[in-house]
C-alpha cells in the first residue's frame, strides 16, 4: 500500500481537513502518478455537501488530475516513468458492454467506476480522488496531456472541457450555428471557449454582469443578462443549441423560447433540487427538444485534449493551496471563481 496524504469532507456540514489514504500498489497495467495539479469541479461541492446521494465519507474529492508517472506495470505500453498523464470522472469500467465497446464508458452499463465515491473494484472499499498527492489508475483510464499546455491551465480540461466539448460536437457546433452557452463558471467558460473555437456564434448567458467583459474575451460574441427579461427576449427563437451549466435549480423555460426550430437545449448542471416544471407548449411549438449528457469516454476526452493544443486553448484559472479548499467552495457557492480553481498539490507535500 502505498500511503497518500490527502484532503478530505467528513461529513455534510463540517469542512475539509487533512486525511492519509492509502492507494494500491500498481498492477501490471497500472500507472502511478504523482499528482501536480487537480482542479476543483462544483460536482465536488455537490458531492461532498452531500447535496445528491449521502457520499462514504471520509470523501476525497477531486476528478481534474494532472501528475508525473512515477511507476508502471509491467505490462504498461502507453505509458512510462516520467510522463505526465491525466485522470478525469472516470477510472474504470466493465470495458465490454455495448456503451464500453462504443467508447462512451462513461454510459457503462455495469455503472463506471468514478474517481471519487465509488466501490474501489480492486480494495473493496470506496474511490479516492484527485485532492491527494498519488494516485494509482489502469492505464486505459489515464489520457496524455499534450506537450504544449499549461499543465495547471489544462487540469481542469478533464472535467470541465469535456463535460461541454462532448455534447457541443455531438449537437455539431460550428459554423453557421447559433449557440447559447447558461452560466460563466468552469463548464460554462470552457464551453464558450470551445463553442468560439469550432466555429459557432456564441451568445452567453449570465447573471453575473461583472463577467460581460471577460465574456467577450473568452470568445461570446453576444452576453445576455439573463435576469433582464427584455435582453432575453431578444434572442427569441433564435438559437440552434443552448448548453445549460448552471449549478442551481432555475426555470428553463425562459430559455426554451429562445431555442429556433428544432433547436436542442441540453443540460449538463445537477442542481441538488429540481428545476421548476417545463411547460410542454414550449417545446411542442417548433419541436424542440431538451437534453442531457454527461462528461464524456476516454477517446473523446484525448480527442478533446488534442482540440484545446491545435487551439491553443486552455482554462482560466486561479492557483489555491489544499489548505484554501474550504474558502474556494465559499465563493464558488458564490459564482465569484475566475473561472476555475485548480489546487497545486506541492502545498500539501510541505
Ligand atoms: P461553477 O463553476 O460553480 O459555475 C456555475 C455557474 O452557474 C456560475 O458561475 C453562475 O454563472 C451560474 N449560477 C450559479 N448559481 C446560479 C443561480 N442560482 N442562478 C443562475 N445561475 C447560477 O460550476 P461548474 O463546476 O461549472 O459546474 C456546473 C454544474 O455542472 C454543477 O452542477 C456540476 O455538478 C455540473 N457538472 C456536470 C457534469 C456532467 O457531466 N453533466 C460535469 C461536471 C459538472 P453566472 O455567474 O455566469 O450566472
Ligand atoms: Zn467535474
Ligand atoms: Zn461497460
Amino acid at each position: 500500500m502505498i500511503s497518500t496524504p490527502a484532503y478530505a469532507g467528513f461529513a455534510a456540514t463540517t469542512p475539509l481537513g487533512p486525511h492519509a489514504i492509502n492507494r494500491r500498489e500498481p498492477g501490471p497495467t497500472d500507472v502511478q502518478i504523482d499528482i501536480l495539479f487537480c482542479g476543483v469541479c462544483h460536482s465536488d461541492l455537490h458531492t461532498v455537501k452531500s447535496e445528491w446521494t449521502p457520499p462514504t465519507y471520509p470523501c476525497v474529492p477531486g476528478h481534474e488530475i494532472i501528475g508525473r508517472v512515477v511507476a508502471v506495470g509491467s505490462d504498461v505500453t502507453v505509458f512510462k516513468v516520467g510522463d505526465i498523464g491525466g485522470v478525469g470522472c472516470l477510472v474504470d469500467s466493465c470495458r465490454t458492454c455495448p456503451n464500453c465497446m462504443e467508447d462512451l464508458e462513461q454510459f457503462c452499463e455495469r455503472g463506471p467506476t468514478w474517481t471519487y465515491g465509488s466501490t474501489d473494484p480492486h480494495t473493496g472499499g470506496v474511490t479516492y480522488g484527485g485532492y491527494s498527492t498519488t494516485i494509482v489508475v489502469d492505464e486505459q483510464f489515464v489520457v496524455h496531456i499534450p506537450a504544449s499546455l499549461d499543465l495547471a491551465s489544462a487540469a481542469p480540461l478533464l472535467c470541465a472541457g469535456i463535460t461541454t466539448y462532448s455534447p457541443l460536437r455531438h449537437w455539431r457546433a460550428g459554423p453557421g450555428k447559433r449557440v447559447g452557452i447558461v452560466g460563466l463558471g468552469g463548464l460554462g467558460h470552457m464551453g464558450v471557449k470551445l463553442a468560439h473555437a469550432m466555429g459557432a456564434h456564441v451568445t452567453l448567458f449570465t447573471t453575473s454582469s461583472a463577467k460581460e467583459a471577460d465574456a467577450r474575451r473568452l470568445g461570446a460574441d453576444v452576453v445576455v443578462l439573463s435576469r433582464d427579461p427584455e435582453q432575453m427576449k431578444s434572442c427569441a427563437n433564435s438559437l440552434d443549441f443552448i448548453l445549460d451549466t448552471v449549478a442551481a435549480s432555475h426555470d428553463l423555460n425562459p430559455y426554451i423560447v429562445l431555442l429556433a426550430r428544432e433547436g436542442v437545449m441540453t443540460l449538463v448542471g445537477g442542481p441538488p433540487t429540481p428545476h421548476p416544471p417545463i411547460l410542454a407548449g414550449k417545446l411542442v411549438n417548433k419541436r424542440r427538444s431538451l437534453a442531457g449528457s454527461l462528461i464524456g469516454g476516454l477517446k473523446e476526452t484525448q480527442e478533446m485534449l488534442d482540440f484545446c493544443a491545435e487551439h491553443r486553448i486552455a482554462c482560466d484559472i486561479e492557483m489555491i493551496r489544499m489548505q484554501q479548499i474550504n474558502n474556494a467552495y465559499e465563493r464558488m457557492l458564490k459564482s465569484d471563481v475566475k473561472y476555475r480553481f485548480v489546487i497545486d498539490m506541492a502545498s500539501l507535500k510541505t
